[in-house]
């Protein structure tokens, strides 16, 4: 029940009704932070599809790899950021590019390379959040990883699979099938079907939308039920602005037409802005913090704590060698003992608190998908 405003205005006051400006003003001020992964074999489209989803072009300077090269590289991240501004928000985009996966001749190590990429951005996250300068914390993790199916298959490859399986724990993956304009509508249907098939066949689960609040208009939850329905999204990508019926478009250029990146009728393109940029963002950002994060941070924390009982091991060893058993008096090596003692405790309260707080995020999750296929 909102009060309008009256003559007892200034009295029923209290002013906490701003919060919300304070923290929009807050976090202009500060800035956002957004890293896309982009994972999929070379000329699928990737680069083209990043320059038309961010409008810029971050890989003008780009060199294609000849075969001889292809042979020997193995897949290699390569990170590109650029700071984008819209209407007074800053945005600060870091792509990574693993350019050479799936190149068919040499893709052995593709997944070793982009989990590494993940656990590091993590590790390094863990190290800040310990250090002393918590405040400044730059936030490089990945918050999503575009994998880039190819049109031309019937469903998911087996290296797909493999890849998928050991990512989807780790990061919030969203499919996109590449070049999509080599496909009819039933085409792309049916390879959608597939992959959806192939997911669950495989039980793989990859980044789930939340649910759509009740109290948003219809409008919005229209939107939603269409961004859900188009999964994995269909994409064409063009940097090419072309003039069709007086209006300019960024679209492919072909002889019997042109196909529009942006017409919902030829691409899922829009859709996947509307996903990534201006609905989900936020939502892939807590998703990574909240589950993907905590998980590493959960498996850190046991793994220190193994550490630091080990020690305690040791100690307790050295301690009982050096006193022979018979000298009761606190030595230096009892102290430390209940100092890894009491280490160890807090430790294994925390994983606990953290295992519990995890199982709950995933009972959430769990609840939320019954809530979507029940719709
Ligand atoms: P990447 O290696 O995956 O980054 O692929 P690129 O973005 O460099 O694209 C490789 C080639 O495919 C270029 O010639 C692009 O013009 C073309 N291309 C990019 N996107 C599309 C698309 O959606 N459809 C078609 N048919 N070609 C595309």
């Amino acid at each position: 029940m909102s009060k309008t405003p009256s003559f007892d205005k200034d009295r029923d006051y209290i002013g906490f009704a701003t919060l919300p400006e304070q923290v929009h003003r807050k976090s202009v001020k500060r800035g956002f932070e957004f890293t896309l992964m982009v994972v999929g074999e070379s000329g699928l489209g990737k680069s083209t599809l990043i320059n038309s989803l961010f409008l810029g072009d971050l890989y003008k300077n780009r060199q294609m790899p000849n075969v001889e090269e292809r042979i020997e590289k193995t897949t290699k991240v390569e990170k590109k950021t650029m700071d984008i501004e819209e209407r007074g928000v800053r945005l600060r985009l870091t792509v990574v590019d693993t350019p050479g996966f799936g190149d068919a001749i040499n893709c052995e190590d593709s997944w070793r390379v982009c989990t590494q990429y993940i656990d590091e951005q993590f590790r390094q996250y863990f190290t800040d959040e310990s250090g002393l300068n918590r405040r400044n914390i730059q936030d490089n993790r990945v918050h999503c990883c575009l994998y880039f199916v190819p049109p031309w298959g019937h469903s998911l490859r087996q290296m797909d699979l493999d890849l998928i399986r050991r990512l989807h724990r780790k990061v919030n993956i969203v499919l996109v099938i590449g070049k999509a304009d080599c496909l009819n509508k039933q085409e792309v249907r049916k390879l959608k079907e597939r992959i959806l098939q192939d997911l669950e066949d495989n039980h793989i689960q990859l980044y789930q939308f939340p649910e759509c609040d009740s109290d948003e208009d219809d409008d919005f939850k229209q939107q939603d039920r269409e961004l859900k329905a188009s999964i994995p999204f269909a994409v064409v990508g063009s940097n090419t602005i072309l003039e069709v019926a007086g209006k300019k478009v960024r679209g492919r250029q072909y002889p019997w037409g042109v196909v529009n990146v942006e017409d919902p009728e030829h691409s899922d393109f829009i859709k996947l802005r509307t996903f990534l940029i201006s609905t989900h963002m936020q939502d892939l950002k807590d998703t990574t913090q909240d589950v993907h994060y905590e998980n590493f941070r959960a498996q850190c924390i046991s793994q220190i704590s193994q550490h630091a009982l080990r020690e305690r091991g040791k100690l307790k060893r050295d301690s009982i060698s050096s006193t022979n058993g018979f000298d009761a008096a606190i030595t230096e090596t009892d102290r430390l003992l209940l100092q890894k003692d009491e280490e160890i405790r807090r430790m294994q309260d925390m994983l606990t608190q953290m295992q519990e707080k995890l199982k709950q995020t995933h009972l959430m999750e769990m609840k939320k998908n019954d809530s979507v296929i029940d719709v």
